[in-house]
């Protein structure tokens, strides 16, 4: 089925190329064997009454992806071919590495099992406000003062900024302002599980919100950002158990609701507040260390170690941003070819191959 002239000839030559197989040709020259016999300068292998070639090693692979793409088969699938016309040692291993290193298979999602690569949480400084996990959210509808983009930020320059790779951060701009304000920027390689998954789940909510306050004129969306950021900032937290501002400043934060009785318990209330502000920032860092200790522990449940890939590799990058009238887009973005290792299983700069074909 799967021989041709051509591959006749190959087989021939890279038999005479393997080693192993040339060591049983002067082995059966010299003596008879059961299972073993030679024609037409091509050994074979008798197995369960079938006629085997033994395929040497140099086109093992060619051989099983042959037969793979016939159908783009499963590993089971595809080893039952290969072993009506072939004998591989290890020949599950084998296919097992062809297939997950298969394009189109891989681009169709076909993989199987856990998903690959751990939580790694990003370490906490002490210091309050040193680093900046920073997402924008847009395009938004744009609006009459030509807004398509919101980033907010209110106490000036952090220590370390920590972005996904969104051409706003990867920007000449974004990097000369960093430069200028002497902030490290950390950016997180493409596809990273949940790298910058704290503030990209506030984000997810914003939308919503955003949306609804301006159901009436929906351009004017940015009429309400500021009050929208008021209210994230004084709502409790599920990871730390206080709210945002609170963390920062020790305080409750004044909403217009209930100015005066807070004025007034405010009063009362603002010097425990500052004793009780260093006590509260340790309690916060237990409660973020141990949920992240626990969503580590869950997380990495229900996964698997990934797997090392090498430089020249070809990958595929799940697509983890499905925005407006993206949901029927493929689910992986590539082929991308890995150009740099690093280390807890970040590749960077995959460059997207233009000639391959899927
Ligand atoms: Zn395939």
């Amino acid at each position: 089925m799967v021989m041709s002239d051509t591959l006749t000839i190959r087989l021939k030559n890279s038999q005479s190329e393997d080693e192993g197989i040339v060591t049983l040709k002067v082995l059966l020259g010299s003596g008879n064997s059961q299972d073993l016999f030679e024609r037409n300068e091509i050994l074979y292998n008798f197995v369960n009454g079938r006629e085997l070639i033994i395929a040497p090693s140099g086109i093992q692979t060619e051989i099983i992806k042959i037969i793979h793409e016939k159908g783009h088969f499963s590993v089971a699938k595809t080893e039952e071919v290969v072993k009506l016309e072939f004998f591989i040692p290890n020949l599950n291993n084998h296919a097992q590495q062809v297939i997950a290193n298969c394009v189109p298979c891989i681009l169709a999602n076909r993989k199987s099992g856990k998903r690959e690569g751990f939580l790694n949480p990003i370490p906490k400084d002490e210091t309050p406000l040193h680093t900046y996990h920073v997402d924008f959210i847009g395009p938004l509808e744009s609006t009459n003062k030509n807004y398509q983009h919101i980033l907010m930020k209110t106490f000036g320059s952090p220590k370390r900024i920590i972005t996904g790779r969104g051409s706003a951060f990867t920007s000449k701009v974004f990097n000369d302002y960093c430069a200028e304000e002497e902030i490290q920027h950390l950016q997180l390689a493409t596809g990273v599980p949940r790298g910058n998954g704290q503030v990209e789940r506030v984000h997810r909510t914003l939308i919503p919100v955003l949306t609804k306050l301006s159901l009436d004129e929906s351009i004017k969306w940015y009429r309400h950002v500021d009050r929208l950021q008021r209210i994230l900032n004084s709502t409790v937290s599920r990871s730390t158990k206080w709210t945002p501002f609170e963390i920062l400043t020790g305080v409750q934060m004044r909403n217009k609701k209930d100015i005066k009785i807070r004025d007034l318990l405010m009063q009362e209330l603002e010097q425990p507040y500052c004793d009780q502000r260093e006590s509260m920032r340790q309690e916060v860092k237990r409660n973020i260390l141990k949920i992240q200790a626990e969503n580590k522990k869950t997380y990495n449940m229900k996964r698997k170690k990934a797997p090392e890939y090498q430089v020249g590799d070809l990958v595929a990058v799940q697509r983890t941003q499905f925005g407006g009238g993206l949901k029927l887009r493929p689910k992986f973005f590539g082929p991308y070819q890995i150009t740099e290792l690093k280390p807890r299983d970040r590749y960077t700069e995959c460059k997207l191959m233009k000639s391959v074909q899927c």
